[in-house]
């Protein structure tokens, strides 16, 4: 049935100003009210970012995570006391497509080199072989939902040569060719950009360690646009130190914030982003639209779209 109240829980502060999306829903049906966890037990509906085991207590019927992500929720609990749980999967495939653009065309075109040459004021041109196109360089995007096909689309725009790897190796518009997850050492083996965009799953934490670094040409470079334990931290960190890959563009981690003493800072070869890929503007319109749509569902007794749990 449909919400009464629908909580705002203050954590979604972090990605947009929780009045603002407050105010985008002022056409809907429920109150919608900025909460904090201490506080939802007069919600029977909560919009959140961040995840408290005490929202299995209170008397919520719904919940929705403004990321896409849910690897942080509890799916078992929130069964066994029927909260539905619904994700914002289908809408950052162009922000994060680009971000993931932008990070390749960095280490193309040595743009994060001359920014930090910058900081010192130095002239500084690249080696004659340090820069190169990224017309024809191969990048293989691993996980090909909404943020696999950002990024595909846009990598065959520039006329990069696509493949992917896929749980059902089915065709997929852009990529040239599509790979099981069985065949990654394969898929990833020719590609001078791995880019990753799986969900973190059982079958998808620890994915790209030593031996998948091994697998990768020498001058390729990872791109973790997805989440930090998708790829074995301290094999990354090797991987980078000794070259062994040439370099790698992170917005996720292990843990976030990156700790201070992290090795990741410091390389040159690595562009760190505070798990920003998804940011922009436009962000809480994006979310209102899906809670909107899920509110009209309710009230029509249809089934929730986005439905994770
Ligand atoms: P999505 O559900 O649209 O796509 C995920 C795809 O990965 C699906 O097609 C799924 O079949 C595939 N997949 C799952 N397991 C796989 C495996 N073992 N091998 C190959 N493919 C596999 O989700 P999305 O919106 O594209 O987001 C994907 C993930 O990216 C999210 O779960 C989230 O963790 C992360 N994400 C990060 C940011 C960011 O700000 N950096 C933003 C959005 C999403």
């Amino acid at each position: 049935h449909a919400p009464e109240t629908l909580g705002v829980h203050e954590s979604v502060g972090d990605v947009f100003p929780a009045t603002v999306f407050r105010d985008s829903l002022s056409d809907t049906d429920p109150t919608v009210r900025i909460v904090g966890t201490d506080d939802i037990d007069a919600c029977d509906a909560l919009v959140t970012f961040a995840y408290d085991d005490r929202f299995l207590d209170a008397d919520l019927d719904w919940i929705h995570s403004i990321q896409a992500g849910v690897d942080r929720f509890p799916f078992d609990d929130l069964r066994k006391r029927e909260i539905a749980l619904t994700n914002s999967t289908g809408i950052h495939g162009d922000v994060v497509g680009e971000t993931t653009m932008g990070l390749m065309l960095a280490f193309a075109r040595r743009l994060h080199v001359h920014r930090s040459n910058q900081e010192r004021s130095e002239w500084r041109q690249p080696a004659w072989d340090d820069a190169f196109p990224l017309r024809r360089a191969s990048v293989c995007v691993v996980g090909l939902g909404t943020l696999g096909q950002g990024i595909a689309t846009r990598a065959a725009a520039l006329g990069m040569d696509v493949t992917g790897v896929k749980r059902t190796p089915t065709p997929v518009d852009g990529v040239d060719e599509v790979y099981p997850p069985e065949r990654l050492h394969e898929a990833i083996a020719d590609a001078r950009f791995v880019a990753l965009a799986v969900p973190l799953t059982d079958d998808t934490e620890g994915m790209i360690g030593a031996a998948e670094f091994d697998a990768m040409r020498d001058d390729a470079y990872l791109i973790n646009v997805a989440r930090g334990p998708v790829v074995e931290q301290s094999a990354l960190v090797d991987a980078v130190e000794s070259e062994r890959i040439a370099g790698a563009g992170l917005d996720v981690f292990e843990t976030e914030p990156l700790p201070e003493d992290s090795p990741l800072w410091g390389r040159e070869n690595v562009i760190v982003t505070p798990h920003a890929a998804a940011f922009t503007d436009d962000y809480y319109e994006r979310i209102a639209t899906i809670v909107r749509e899920n509110l009209r569902r309710l009230g029509a007794g249809e089934s929730l779209t986005n439905r994770v749990v």
